[in-house]
């Protein structure tokens, strides 16, 4: 493979979901807040697809793109 998203990169996809209770940055895929434990909803994960489209013209197109480089490792 020649490129690779990293996991935490959130250019190319959203990734994230603030918490509506207490702001904390979880991931998408999580079903609860990290830190307070409140489940997402549908609606938040909406919200911050929106969110993410909103903020798409800021972002640089390549910041999540990894060169082809020699791992150590693999
Ligand atoms: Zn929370
Ligand atoms: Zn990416």
């Amino acid at each position: 493979m020649a490129y690779g998203c990293r996991p935490t990169c959130d250019n190319c996809r959203p990734k994230y979901v603030r918490c509506p209770a207490c702001g904390e940055r979880s991931f998408l895929t999580l079903k609860a807040c990290r830190r307070c434990k409140r489940p997402f909803t549908q609606l938040d994960r909406d919200e911050a697809v929106r969110q993410w489209e909103a903020e798409a013209p800021t972002r640089t197109s390549s910041a999540c793109f990894t060169p082809r480089a020699p791992r150590e490792g693999s």
